[in-house]
């Protein structure tokens, strides 16, 4: 609420810094000097100008997990950023989700965007922009991530604020579904600056080239979604989720807080399996958002007809809880899809699939319980049926495990030769229950991808690569 009585839309997310010196022994002496040379540079360009980051979502998904990093460096760089939320209510979120649906090209939708939906999505940011009118100061930078946001755009270059578009979704080729989409956005567009697509293949053709940046998206090996953690932790974190039987007699699982405190995993997860892996049981994993295009249903056909048959690896579908992501209305129906689906299966595979719901109320919690899932797993699965980059396979990767994800989106950019395996055919479930099961039985090999898979994942998508990009674009707006 302001301080007039009026209700807020905005909300920021409390800065929080991180030191960018502990990327130094990860990434080497010369990558972290030459990282402390731009950011002295961009401090000084940047002289008292504010950048300021405008999203629909500070938890759950991969745009509010890479903000959390990318601010929390530059922060720690002393360089001026904030983050901050829009406000909007199911039926904008509902009218953005279809937006991002069809940007993806997804069929079977049966309402797509169009001018009712255009005078909504218009009232709410333009209630948005009013707010946020009142905190930035004409030089400033705006970077406004995705579909929910681009609408903010000619309010803020009006204003004198440097516009730029970041998009982290998209498709290698482009149809009628993802064009319509495309039309809806172009007007809200045409204002900005500069614009960030994940893969240079995500841009429609009318974006202009030269004020086209490629930004992917960087992991942080310090966070608590990716720092080390010992198996006891990983079994008392598992332990306390549910996904494994009984008491934990070490306690609850512990992880390093950003802030340097110790966290404690306390809250359970929402666990449905009739059955427990024990600590030496393979596991596949897949982590997603229960979205639809992440396609949670075929991992479970997929596994329950292909791999289960003549195995004893156990499948976790893990995901959010469903209170959790706010620009996500749909994820509760797909969820429900996935339980209904659950509960038709045979008993055999009721017992070694488990749909795994975990708690947002701490996003740090949360990110642990996601890095113990993670490192259980034997074999991490991506077999999204669109993709704008997919995080979750940087993040398996960085903790040596072997991959098998779909051939779409950024994924083709991560699984490479020797990293893992791509899924050609994200529909072919034999393909993929045939390439899961050849890992679970080829350890040696497994465990050769998965270090191949980490070091690939330390030279291209560490933090200071992903900030070395940022830098330019920034350097190149302030002009
Ligand atoms: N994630 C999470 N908790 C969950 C499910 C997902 O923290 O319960 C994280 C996941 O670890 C990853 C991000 O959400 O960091 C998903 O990013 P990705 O790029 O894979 O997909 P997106 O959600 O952006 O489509």
């Amino acid at each position: 609420m302001a301080n007039d009585g009026r209700v807020t839309l905005l909300h920021e997310v409390a800065e929080r810094r991180l030191p960018v010196a502990r990327l130094e022994p990860v990434i080497g002496h010369e990558r972290y000097e030459r990282l402390m040379t731009v950011a002295a540079r961009v401090r000084k360009r940047l002289a008292g100008r504010t950048i300021w980051n405008v999203s629909s979502v500070a938890v759950g998904g991969g745009v509010a997990e890479m903000l959390q990093v990318i601010v929390g460096y530059v922060a720690g760089a002393d360089i001026a950023i904030r983050w901050t939320i829009i406000g909007g209510d199911p039926e904008f979120f509902g009218i953005t989700k279809r937006l991002h649906n069809q940007i993806h090209g997804a069929d079977g939708q049966p309402d797509p965007v169009g001018s009712a939906d255009a005078r909504y999505y218009e009232q709410v940011l333009a209630a948005n922009a009013d707010e946020l009118l009142t905190q930035v100061q004409p030089g400033d930078i705006a970077i406004l991530h995705d579909p929910q946001t681009a609408g903010l755009t000619a309010a803020l270059a009006r204003a004198g604020v440097r516009v730029l578009w970041r998009c982290h979704i998209g498709i290698d080729h482009q149809n009628d579904i993802s064009r319509a989409a495309w039309d809806f956005l172009r007007p809200y567009l045409s204002a900005a600056h500069g614009y960030v697509f994940t893969r240079r293949q995500f841009a429609p053709l009318w974006v202009p080239r030269a004020r086209t940046w490629i930004i992917p998206p960087s992991i942080d090996p310090f966070s608590a979604k990716n720092a080390e953690l010992g198996p006891e932790s990983v079994r008392a974190i598992l332990t306390t989720i549910g996904v494994y039987d009984g008491d934990d007699p070490a306690g609850p699982g512990s992880f390093l807080r950003s802030d340097g405190t110790q966290g404690e995993v306390s809250r359970a997860g929402l666990v449905m399996g009739d059955g427990r892996p024990e600590p030496g049981d393979p596991v596949v994993v897949q982590v997603s958002r229960w979205d639809r295009l992440k396609d949670m249903a075929g991992v479970m056909s997929g596994f329950a007809s292909h791999v289960l048959p003549d195995g004893n690896a156990y499948l976790l579908l893990v995901g959010p809880s469903m209170s959790g992501v706010a620009d996500d209305p749909e994820g509760a129906m797909v969820f429900a899809e996935c339980l209904a689906q659950w509960n038709g299966l045979p008993p055999k595979a009721r017992e070694r699939v488990l749909l795994v719901t975990l708690p947002l109320d701490d996003v740090e919690e949360n990110a642990a319980m996601v890095n113990a899932i993670q490192r259980r797993a034997a074999v991490i699965v991506q077999k999204s049926l669109a993709e704008g980059f997919g995080l979750t396979v940087a993040e398996g990767m960085w903790k040596g495990r072997p991959v098998v994800g779909s051939a779409v989106g950024g994924i083709v950019d991560q699984v490479v030769e020797g990293t893992g395996i791509l899924l050609q055919d994200p529909a072919d479930l034999a393909t993929f229950g045939s390439e899961v099961r050849w890992l679970l039985d080829h350890r040696e090999e497994a465990e050769r991808m998965g270090a191949a898979g980490k070091a690939y994942t330390r030279e291209h998508f560490v933090g200071d690569v992903h900030l070395l990009r940022f830098a330019e674009l920034v350097e190149a707006t302030v002009g």
